[in-house]
């Protein structure tokens, strides 16, 4: 880790329910309270429960502030787009932060690099900040094609949005192969990716490069975490199922704080 201010993401994924999230939420902010100045703390939550969470927050936001993220969004800003979910309107909730370009939107919702861009650039438009998952399958790094993938997929947004647009936006290297498999990259692995990204995005331009926070995602638990944030670029983690045990989470919180 660096002087880049870390943050921890969770994505709840498809889970949750009214009171379900009340207590973890509840339990969350209560156990937040000695991590909070040292990383942010963001939670990507499904959309019909972002209001709730939202007012959750709010409500004891002088206890730990917590960021509001939803996990994807339209790349559309309004119309005739049944079932979408606008940027301007996660904003309108309390929304600071969206996702685009996990894993299981690229692999099951036709999420292609185009639309991805596209994506990036409705948050930016309408004031969020997008979290940008990159990440190979397994087939893909056992064939050596790790950092190609990853410089593809960051180079659609590169030319869609432009290299400063990365100024506000976080990036989150996620290798499919550890998504939810209990199966995680190794710090080595990890931070070999991180630093190639992180270079790539010096060749055009050093500064932003060196600022930008860039999250490590895939199988990260309260047993792994430290040593993952340990890396020189590592600055946080994108956390799916280990988010939804507050416990667990704060154990990632107090290690990405550490
Ligand atoms: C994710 O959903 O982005 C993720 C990394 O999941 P998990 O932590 O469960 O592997």
């Amino acid at each position: 880790m660096s002087d880049r201010i870390a943050i921890v993401a969770g994505n709840w994924k498809m889970h949750g329910s009214l009171a379900s999230n009340a207590l973890l939420i509840q339990r969350l902010m209560a156990g937040l309270v000695d991590v909070r100045a040292k990383c942010q703390v963001l939670l990507c939550v499904p959309f019909p429960y972002l209001a709730q969470v939202a007012s959750l927050v709010a409500a004891g936001s002088g206890q730990a502030p917590l960021l509001l993220g939803a996990q994807d969004v339209s790349e559309h800003d309004v119309g005739a787009w049944t079932g979408e979910t606008s940027a301007a309107m996660l904003k309108d909730l309390g929304c600071s932060h969206v996702l685009v370009g996990h894993s299981e939107r690229r692999s099951y919702f036709g999420d292609n690099n185009v639309r991805v861009a596209a994506k990036f650039m409705a948050a930016q438009r309408n004031g969020l900040c997008p979290v940008l998952c990159v990440g190979e399958t397994l087939d893909e790094r056992e064939q050596g094609r790790t950092e190609a993938v990853v410089a593809q997929q960051l180079d659609a947004v590169i030319a869609a949005a432009g290299v400063a647009a990365l100024d506000n936006a976080v990036l989150a290297y996620e290798p499919v192969w550890a998504i939810g498999t209990g199966k995680t990259a190794s710090p080595a692995q990890a931070q070999a990716v991180h630093a190639f990204l992180r270079h790539h995005i010096s060749t055009h331009d050093a500064t932003l490069a060196r600022q930008l926070r860039i999250l490590y995602g895939g199988s990260v638990k309260a047993g792994n975490a430290r040593e993952l944030f340990s890396q020189t670029d590592v600055d946080g983690g994108l956390i799916g199922g280990a988010s939804l045990i507050a416990e667990d989470f704060l154990a990632i919180c107090s290690a990405a704080g550490a």
